[in-house]
Order: structure tokens, then sequence, then C-alpha cells
């Protein structure tokens, strides 16, 4: 198994327990994962931890106490730590240990798994547990290595802690690393410069200790909780319902008022308002206009809020959860640069030259995200049957099917990727529904004498449509995200998640493993 995040983890524990050897190798020092590698100041979850958390074991998710309502980056990276140590799991992990390489042998129907320190291993089943965002995107800017300061990307932040104290400070990206950092640096920076290509749509988190009666009424009924969470679409916010007319049908003081309590709430539960918001862009144009509208509220100088103002369709891109976010740019000391209108030219030894203009700076920040969902694989040299492989397979966009398999590649299982539902739920929600039907299949594979489970041509090729298809009906294919690969130059422009939402997708997951896992070929 490749990767020791909430996804390896969890599968370690799983697999084990149902009697398989299990190895994971991981290439970084340590457990963890995303909540290793962002360490960025401000990094914390976007969905709250009562939610974004195991539900696994009973005990753990009774006596794991979360001090904020939002876990932050370092009370994440304990959390799995400490899963790490109560489960006993160390003893199965391989650290400082990059997959390079894995070829499916056809003759022995198996895995070889080479690392990038020359160490091999045979394996039956492969579970890719690398995370949907664990490969940093760093734009190819010209002039970048010349730059005289320090350049860090957020998901690969130092470890100490760094001091922007009296610096110039360049920060390129407006995504949700970026909104979570700006305010921030902005406290502690001489100046900051925003450079931001598309504005961003933020909601407050609202975040703070952690309610304890909240956190009694959780634990009194949490697997109830739970499986009320995974009927809702994202697998979280079984709190609140929405209104239960479209956006539209109701007058415009009912709509704001909806929108202005979801605002006093926090977080994601703003798109929950209403329940055609990411289905129907007239409803969604209401939402998004609130948005503006408190955006322009917040920002004094308004050619700065007009900056600031979104234009594509709410939901679209992920909706980024702040604190302070609109108001920091009300700071003497922060300057907005729109690159969609002048693209950063170069990297320049003292700043970034924009418009035909250089912006000084002596710090660097790239908070510009990742080659999400099929970065971490097609950089690893995967080859399935007859040697494809998979960045052959995958050159015009992410084959899978169910989001778990891929045809020509026996007995691999690739977790939170393109073709399931994974960033549009609580990953950790996903994760557990990935892992346990794997090893109920594994289990199944056993239990009937078979050796390898392969995905069809033809079931991949109708869940890739299927996966499309539903996307049309949506908002997500009205902007350039990285849900479609629009972040990363030359990447095929295919919507890789699955927008059904998290019931229907498990519902069709047990209904394949019921009828005897159709749509593959097992030997
Ligand atoms: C800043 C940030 C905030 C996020 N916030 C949220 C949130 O609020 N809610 C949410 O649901 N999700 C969030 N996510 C998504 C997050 O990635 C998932 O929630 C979850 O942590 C994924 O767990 P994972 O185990 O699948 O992957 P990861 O945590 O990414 O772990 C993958 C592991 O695989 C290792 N690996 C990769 N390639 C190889 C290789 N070739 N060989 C060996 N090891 C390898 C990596 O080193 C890493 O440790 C966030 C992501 C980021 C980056």
């Amino acid at each position: 198994m490749t990767g020791a995040g909430f996804g390896g983890l969890y599968a370690l524990h799983k697999l084990r327990a149902s009697g398989l050897a299990v190895r994971v190798l991981e290439a970084a020092p340590s457990v963890g994962g995303t909540w290793w590698a962002n360490r960025y100041p401000g990094a914390r979850v976007d969905i709250q931890s009562l939610e974004y958390s195991y539900s696994f074991s009973e005990p753990l998710q009774q006596q794991w106490r979360w001090s904020e309502r939002y876990a932050s980056q370092p009370e994440l990276l304990r959390y799995a730590n400490h899963v790490a140590d109560r489960f006993e799991l160390r003893r199965d992990i391989v650290l400082n240990t990059r997959v390079s390489a894995a070829h499916f042998d056809e003759a022995a129907a198996c895995w070889r798994v080479r690392s990038d320190v020359g160490r091999s291993w045979r394996a039956r089943f492969i579970v890719m547990a690398i995370g949907p965002l664990s490969t940093p995107n760093t734009p190819a800017f010209d002039g970048l290595d010349a730059f005289t300061g320090p350049v860090l990307h957020s998901a690969a932040w130092p470890h100490e802690p760094v001091d922007f104290g009296g610096r110039d400070v360049a920060l390129v990206g407006t995504g949700s690393s970026g909104v979570q950092m700006i305010p921030l640096i902005a406290e502690q920076a001489r100046t900051l410069t925003v450079f931001q290509r598309t504005a961003a749509y933020a909601v407050p988190a609202r975040n703070g200790p952690l309610d304890p009666e909240r956190e009694a009424r959780i634990k009194a009924d949490y697997a109830g909780f739970r499986a009320r969470n995974r009927r809702m679409r994202a697998g979280f916010g079984s709190e609140l319902s929405p209104h239960p007319l479209p956006t539209l049908a109701v007058t415009d003081a009912e709509r704001q008022a909806l929108f202005e309590e979801r605002w006093q709430i926090g977080g994601f539960s703003l798109l929950g308002a209403f329940v055609d918001t990411l289905t129907d862009l007239r409803a969604n144009e209401a939402c998004a206009e609130f948005v503006r509208g408190k955006i322009r509220a917040i920002v004094r100088d308004p050619a700065v809020a007009a900056r600031l103002c979104p234009t594509h369709p709410i939901g679209c891109k992920r909706l980024c959860v702040d604190t302070g976010y609109y108001d920091t740019y009300n700071r003497a000391n922060v300057t907005l640069v729109d690159v969609s209108r002048a693209p950063i030219e170069r990297i320049a030894p003292h700043g970034v030259v924009s418009g035909g203009r250089e912006h000084r700076a002596d710090l660097l920040v790239l908070a510009t995200g990742f080659d999400a969902f099929t970065g971490p694989l097609t950089r690893i040299d995967l080859r399935g049957r007859g040697g494809l492989h998979i960045r052959d397979k995958w050159r015009g966009g992410p084959l899978n099917y169910l989001g778990l398999t891929v045809a020509g590649f026996p007995n691999l299982f690739n977790l939170v990727g393109p073709g399931s539902t994974s960033a549009f739920t609580s990953v950790i929600t996903a994760i557990e529904h990935h892992i346990d039907w794997i090893a109920e299949c594994i289990g199944w594979l056993a239990a009937h004498g078979r050796q390898t489970l392969e995905a069809s041509a033809d079931a991949e090729a109708q869940w890739v449509a299927r996966v499309n298809q539903i996307a049309e009906q949506t908002v997500y294919p009205h902007c350039n995200s990285w849900y479609l690969g629009a972040n990363i130059p030359g990447k095929p422009r295919i919507f890789m998640p699955l927008a059904g939402g998290f019931p229907a997708y498990a519902e069709r997951c047990a209904a394949v493993a019921r009828d005897g896992y159709a749509g593959f070929v097992t030997r």
C-alpha cells in the first residue's frame, strides 16, 4: 500500500484486521499526509472536525477531543499520530520510502513494487492511498531560480516557524491555502502583495473553541450522527436542512434572510441553504451576488472590492472558508494585483514583475495548489497488463470504474481519486467508504477462489460517461478549476470527481458488490 495519510492509516488498520499481511510505503518521514506537509500559517480543515474525523472506532470518536470547531494543522497531525499509535500501525509502515515503480506481473498475477532507494516488494493487491492533493504545483515562472529570497510553497512548508516580520512578501494564489494564510502573513509582514488570477468566494469559518454542549450532544449518538451525515450529498452537514423550495421560488426577502442566517453560521452551510445552488446557474447567481454584496460591504476601497468580486459561479471552484480574508485588504500594508489582466511576466531577483511593473519582495510564497487527483499516480512508473503505462492510459483523461479501479490494472485500488465523490465529500467519509468496499471485495475474491479483479473496458467507459453526464447537470464545468485539471498546463480538461452525491455513489458501489462485482472481470 502506498501513502500513510488518513487513507493509508485506515486501510492498514482495516485490511490487517481482515487477516491480510499489509505493508505501507510512505515517502515522507512521518504519517499524516496532507497534515504533515501543509504547515503554512492558518492551515486548518474547512469541514468541522466533529465531521472531518474517523467514524470506524466508537472509542476513538468518543475519546478524542477537538479543541476547536475547525482543527488546525498541528492538531490534525497529532490526531493522525494518535491513530497510528492507538491501532499499533507503525510496525507496518515504512517511512522515507517513495514508490517509484509498480509493474503488474501477469504470469504471477501480482504487483512488483520498487522504491526510490532500490528496495522491492511483491504484492497481490495495491491500494494507492497517495492523496488527491499531494503533488504540489509550482508554476514555471521565468526567473524563479534567480529570486534572491526564500521561495515557500504552501504544501512544502518549512518545519521551523517563518518570520515575516519586517519583510516584503509576495504571495501568488488565492485558493483555499492562500485565503487561509493571507490574513496571518499580513499581520506580520512589512508589506504583502497578493497576486490574484481568479477572485475567490470566501465564507467566514466562525471558528472558535468547540462548544462542549454541542460536542456532548453529538457524542451522545455519534453513530446516528455519522449515519445521518452519510445520507447527505456531501457526507456531512446533516444538522441543517436546505429550504424545501428552490432558490427562486421564495421571495427576495426570504432568500436574503436565509443566506444571512447561513453566513452567520459560517462554513459550507451557505452552499446548502437551497438544494439548487450547484445545479441551477440562476439560483447560483443569487447566492454568488449575496457574497459579492458582503465583499463590497467589508472592503472599503470600491476598486479593490470590485477586483475581489468573483464572476464565476459560487462553489464551482472549492469554496474557501476564511477568517478575516476580505477585511485584510483594508490594511495599508496589503496590495492586491489582478494578474488576470496583467499576468506575471517573470520573477526578478528582488520582486515579481506583472503588467510591466516590478513589485518588490524579499520572500515569495506560492499558494499555487496541486496537480490534483491524477498527479500522484502519473508520477509513478505504474504499468498494468501488457506494460501499459498509467500516463498512456490516462493521456486523454483519467479512465476508471467506480473511481476505485482502472481497466488493465488488476487488483489495484485508488482512493479518493477521479471518478469518486472524493473532493465533494468530507474526504475521511469517502476514505472509510472506499476502504470498507475494498476489504469486502478482497474477501469476496478469496471466498470465491479468484486471484484477480479488473474493471472491464465497457464498465469503465460507461462510468466515465456517467461522471461527465452528471457534471454537465451542475455548475462545475462553468469555471476553470482543479476539478477539471484547468490549473495545470497541458492537462486534459476532463471533469474528474463525481458530482452525483455520496449516498447515490455508495449505493451504486454496494449494488456492484451485491451483483457479484458487476462490471469487473475476475479470474
Ligand atoms: C491544505 C489542505 C486542506 C484540506 N482540507 C480539507 C478539508 O477541510 N476537508 C476535506 O475533506 N479534505 C481536505 N483536504 C483534502 C485532504 O487531502 C484529505 O482530506 C485527506 O487528508 C487525504 O488523505 P489521503 O490519505 O487520501 O491523502 P494524503 O493525506 O495526501 O496522504 C497521501 C500520502 O501519500 C504519500 N505519497 C504520495 N505519493 C507517494 C509515493 N509515490 N510513494 C510513497 N508515498 C507517497 C504522501 O507523502 C502522503 O503522505 C485538504 C487538503 C489540503 C492540501
